[in-house]
């Protein structure tokens, strides 16, 4: 709460993202406390744009941090970083050939610590925390983001409860209990892992590191759209396909196309962000097609990949509006098809990845079917994980059919 600002604060606010109310940013906030929606960091951008420039990062020490002036300031001594970001971006030349593509890219973040992209979250969140003072932390996940709080809370020296459902994949709990967490196991969804942290965070002193409902964990996935952005020479790709099921992700890379747009580093507009649901659980994409602001719960949601069971995406508002900002779409695939592309993404291009990545190839057939993409567009799938934790899953529902 008192931590000093270091030469790198350009963290200006905490603004509501429905209400624009400000909170100050050297405090320990959730969210807004006028209408309780997500706060988003508002930095000084002009400022940043006129201490660093392009080369300069590029130049620096790889990984998330080499974008500081975009992110929260850290305590002294800097948070725990385990190596988080800098993840390939590969062509897919087989499959790119398959669909007549000739710029197709994949990121895989399944090569950051913990095996997804949730590292990058977790790195920022938890450095933010321990800047600020909390004491305690406490997650609802569907497994991923549990183990990558679980791994910085653990190189931070906080205590942490995660609270999952008990059919997270084996491989995921392993992981928290092997980081030191204090693990609860919910039979039911995320959503009710979430009312379980809300209410024992009240009563226990714990912060409460909810997707969307703490501001610094958005920040971190931001620095997959920084680097997207800065891969392409800073002449964004015309569309990014992403996994979603609390919308993190998408609405950081929509954050950070923002943030560069206006510190006039990009060279053509933003990415149309696209957001690839599965059909038993896709909030996002019936809002979308019923030309809605928002979005409804899902009842009786279901789905084999575990980041994608999310009933209704609590900054469902945001997500829609980032899709629609960007002009993009939203697009959703059955289970059997995600489970499919597991093995023709593996076979294809050598690339294991998550049911919820994997999600993305299917979607993107059914997107130039429909003529939302050209063949000639330069497009990135965002795979947001490894594989190596499903192999359960795979198993159990005979994911090897092509
Ligand atoms: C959490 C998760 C997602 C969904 O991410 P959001 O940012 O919450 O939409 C997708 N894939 C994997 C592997 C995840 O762990
Ligand atoms: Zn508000």
């Amino acid at each position: 709460m008192s931590s000093r600002p270091q030469a790198h604060d350009y963290l200006e606010t905490l603004a509501c993202s429905a209400c624009d109310r400000e909170h100050d940013p050297r405090q320990i906030h959730t969210v807004c406390r006028e209408c309780g929606h997500s706060l988003l960091a508002r930095y000084d951008l002009r400022r940043v744009a006129r201490a660093i420039t392009p080369d300069e990062v590029t130049r620096r020490s790889r990984g998330i941090w080499r974008f500081r002036e975009l992110l929260p300031p850290l305590a002294a001594g800097g948070g725990p970083d385990l190596g988080a970001g800098d993840t390939p971006l590969l062509p897919l030349r087989r499959l790119g050939e398959r669909l007549g593509m000739p710029h197709l890219w994949l990121k895989d973040e399944g090569a950051n610590p913990t095996g997804t992209f949730k590292a990058r979250g977790a790195a920022v969140g938890v450095a933010a925390a321990a800047a600020l003072g909390v004491r305690e932390l406490a997650i609802p996940t569907a497994g991923n983001a549990g183990s990558a709080w679980a791994a910085y809370s653990a190189a931070a020296g906080l205590p942490i409860h995660v609270v999952m459902p008990v059919d997270t994949p084996p491989p995921i709990k392993a992981e928290c209990v092997a980081y030191g967490a204090d693990v609860t196991e919910v039979d039911g969804l995320i959503s009710d892992a979430a009312r379980i942290v809300n209410e024992r965070a009240a009563r226990s002193g714990w912060f409460d590191a909810s997707t969307m409902r703490e501001p610094f964990r958005v920040e971190g996935k931001k620095t997959m759209g920084l680097e997207i952005a800065e891969a392409f020479d800073w002449k964004p790709p015309d569309a990014v396909l992403y996994p979603t099921g609390g919308g993190v992700g998408l609405i950081g890379i929509w954050k950070a196309m923002r943030e560069l747009d206006e510190m006039g580093w990009l060279d053509g507009p933003p990415p149309r962000l696209i957001a690839v649901q599965a059909a038993g659980c896709a909030s996002i994409v019936d809002a979308w097609e019923a030309g809605a602001a928002t979005a409804e719960r899902v009842a009786d949601a279901h789905t084999v990949a575990p980041g994608l069971r999310v009933p209704l995406p609590f900054a469902h508002a945001l997500v829609l509006r980032a899709i629609r900002e960007t002009g993009g779409t939203a697009v959703a695939v059955s289970d059997d098809e995600l489970m499919a592309a597991m093995s023709e993404l593996a076979e294809s291009e050598g690339v294991f990845a998550c049911p919820e990545g994997a999600a993305l190839l299917p979607a993107l057939r059914r997107l130039l079917d429909r003529g939302d993409l050209t063949r000639e567009e330069t497009v990135v799938l965002l795979n947001t994980g490894n594989a190596l934790k499903y192999t359960d899953l795979m198993h159990a529902t005979g994911g090897s059919a092509a």
